[in-house]
């Protein structure tokens, strides 16, 4: 099985750092949608949101979502790429689905230690550890609607690696 591995979770939750290693693990390459879209766009995301909306930026996840597409890939997507129904069905359709599930106050705390503010805009303007509760609360069931499997984002990368290696029954390179 080649299909392309799909990293969904909030913010913090590691889809960047362990879609790194897994796609190492696998010999697969590596992309992330929100890194695609900032590079085909020219922007960042704070700068996608100033200018078209969370609408706009919505619109674009969903194209990249489609561009980045391909076999033997490993594709960490952006924390509300779930929001869309059609991404979600776009997703389980045609790779297979992996949520990274962490509690929204552990999450909260990852992303203080290293803010990225640029890239990572507040929803709602509120401390991040209101937040992301409020967000994971809002989303959690529209990522275990959109994984096939759901995967506790909790221990080391490695041992993550080694958990989605096994339950997609695939070889390391
Ligand atoms: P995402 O891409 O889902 O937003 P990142 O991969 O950027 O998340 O990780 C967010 C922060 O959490 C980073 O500082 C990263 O080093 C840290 N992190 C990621 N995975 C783990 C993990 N399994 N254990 C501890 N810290 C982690
Ligand atoms: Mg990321």
């Amino acid at each position: 099985m080649s299909l392309p591995i799909y990293l969904i979770g909030a913010r913090g939750c590691g889809k960047t750092t362990v879609g790194q290693a897994l796609a190492l693990a696998l010999g697969y390459d590596f992309c992330d949608t929100d890194h695609f879209l900032q590079h085909s766009s020219q922007q960042t995301v704070a700068d996608i949101v100033a200018a078209e909306g969370w609408s706009g930026f919505r619109t674009r996840e969903t194209e990249s979502l489609k561009g980045v597409t391909a076999a033997r890939k490993v594709i960490a997507t952006g924390g509300g790429m779930v929001l869309a129904e059609e991404n979600r069905l776009y997703m389980r359709e045609h790779g297979r689905v992996i949520y990274l599930s962490a509690d929204g106050l552990v999450l909260a705390a990852r992303l203080e230690a290293y803010p990225q503010t640029e890239q990572r805009p507040t929803l709602t303007g509120r401390p991040i550890a209101e937040e992301m509760v409020e967000v994971l609360a809002a989303r959690d069931a529209l990522y275990q609607q959109a994984a096939h499997h759901i995967i506790d984002a909790m221990p080391s990368t490695d041992a993550i690696v080694n958990q989605i290696v096994s339950v997609l029954s695939l070889a390391r390179a």
